[in-house]
């Protein structure tokens, strides 16, 4: 019998779409995965596209690939945390240099993998450093929020969801997938409230801690390709997490504490340093896994991201930096957009002074530099495009002071 118009059906070999992996559509019809994999070898056979063949990380430019060259192309985009960016260079550079060996696997000594933890304040640079890092390498990138995860059985996503995100980031190139980077955030939201181990179940916490140190490691897991919660009729895809490099990320808030009690418990006796009456950042240089560990991360989890590294909370100077200096900074942006309408953009230094104050006040690190700027910008972005006259236009301290009074002040506020 023929098959109805309504199924989706591949044109190759008439499986439907139930029956295969993937069916991936085409103006007149469908073909599916296993098609589409003989089709390719086909080519192989045909061509001899050798180049298919090149190990992965010849496709990258290993000149970029030195620590030093690593942080420059950070600098480019990362305002201050030079600890944190030297740290991820020699991390990923010796990730790299990981995924050769394991490629002449001669050599019994095995390189562990270099799984990062970055502790620091939101809106620091956390997550634009491991996006960077993903840029530089050219490499499939995806953003978890750890807080969705719980254990299998619970509402919320299971752990092995993080891979449907890195699968469809690499537009399902298995092997590109394989090598990417993924970045979890809020890594603290799933710390154990306390150092002993709670009676009853925690539905987000140990278990999925458990769950995330094994894929941290290298595993092999199963992976509903189009997300969502397992069930048996779907069919799994097998992705292997061993040359995976993970990125994890919180605020931790509170650790200095942790710190500072640790340094001072650790002098007693010795001429004691106090930090007591230090600032919170000034003690994060000192960060340890035993800091990270009292604040309920289990050991086994933190072995596996050997190093550490913090971020400090932005200053004054930095988000002013920050306004003008990246690749992509804001003013950058904006002044790009005036440029698209005939209309030169400057802004005056007391102006950057003004929106870099207020971002501190606002406490939300850089990521409040954004919503004061567009605050600010509203009328003059609404207006200029329909002026007949392609007057310069100057943004001045007094003109954002007024255009963040009243309703707009307290909107700001709030999303703080
Ligand atoms: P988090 O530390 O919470 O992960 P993000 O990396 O997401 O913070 O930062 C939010 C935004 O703020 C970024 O997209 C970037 O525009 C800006 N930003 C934060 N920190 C820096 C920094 N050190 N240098 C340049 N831009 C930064």
């Amino acid at each position: 019998m023929a098959k109805t118009r309504e199924k989706q059906y591949c044109s190759f070999c008439e499986r439907e779409k139930n029956d295969v992996l993937l069916l991936i559509s085409g103006t007149n019809g469908f073909i599916c995965d296993r098609c589409a994999t003989q089709a390719y070898e086909l080519i192989q056979d045909e061509i001899g596209g050798n180049e298919r063949e090149l190990p992965a990380n010849e496709s990258i430019n290993t000149d970029k690939l030195l620590p030093k060259s690593i942080k420059e192309f950070l600098d480019d985009f990362i305002i201050g945390q030079d600890e944190a960016k030297k740290v991820i260079a020699v991390a990923v550079y010796n990730h790299y240099k990981r995924l050769v060996s394991y490629q002449a696997s001669d050599d019994p000594t095995e390189i562990e993998k270099s799984n990062i933890l970055l502790v620091g304040p939101t809106g620091t640079g956390k997550t634009l450093i491991a996006k960077t890092i993903a840029r530089l390498l050219n490499l499939p990138f995806a953003i978890v929020d750890a807080t969705v995860f719980t254990e299998s059985g619970y509402v919320g996503e299971d752990v092995e969801s993080i891979l449907t995100r890195l699968l469809q980031a690499s537009n399902y190139d298995f092997e590109a997938a394989e090598r990417g980077i993924i970045y979890i955030d809020e890594i603290d939201k799933i710390a154990r409230k306390s150092d002993n181990p709670s009676i009853t179940r925690d539905v987000s916490g140990e278990g999925v801690q458990q769950a995330l140190l094994k894929m941290l490691e290298g595993t092999t897991v199963h992976v509903p390709p189009q997300g969502g919660r397992k069930h048996p009729e779907q069919k799994l895809i097998s992705v292997d997490t061993s040359n995976i490099l993970f990125i994890c990320g919180g605020a931790f808030d509170g650790i200095d504490k942790v710190i500072s009690r640790r340094l001072n418990q650790q002098v007693i006796g010795f001429g004691r340093t106090n930090t007591s009456g230090t600032e919170p950042e000034d003690v994060l240089p000192f960060i340890s896994h035993m800091d990270v560990r009292r604040f309920g991360l289990i050991p086994e989890l933190l072995g596996r991201m050997p190093v550490l590294s913090y971020l400090k909370p932005l200053d004054l100077d930095a988000l002013r930096r920050i306004l003008v200096e990246p690749n992509n900074a804001l003013i950058k942006q904006y002044k790009k957009l005036f440029a698209m309408e005939g209309i030169n953009f400057e802004v005056t230094d007391d102006a950057l002074d003004f929106i870099a104050e207020k971002a501190l006040d606002y406490k939300l690190g850089a990521r409040g530099l954004r919503s004061i700027c567009e605050a600010i910008m509203l009328d003059l972005m609404f207006e200029s495009p329909s002026k007949q006259e392609k007057d310069d236009v100057i943004l001045t301290r007094e003109y954002c002071e007024s255009k963040l009074t009243g309703e707009a002040a307290r909107r700001l506020r709030v999303a703080s």
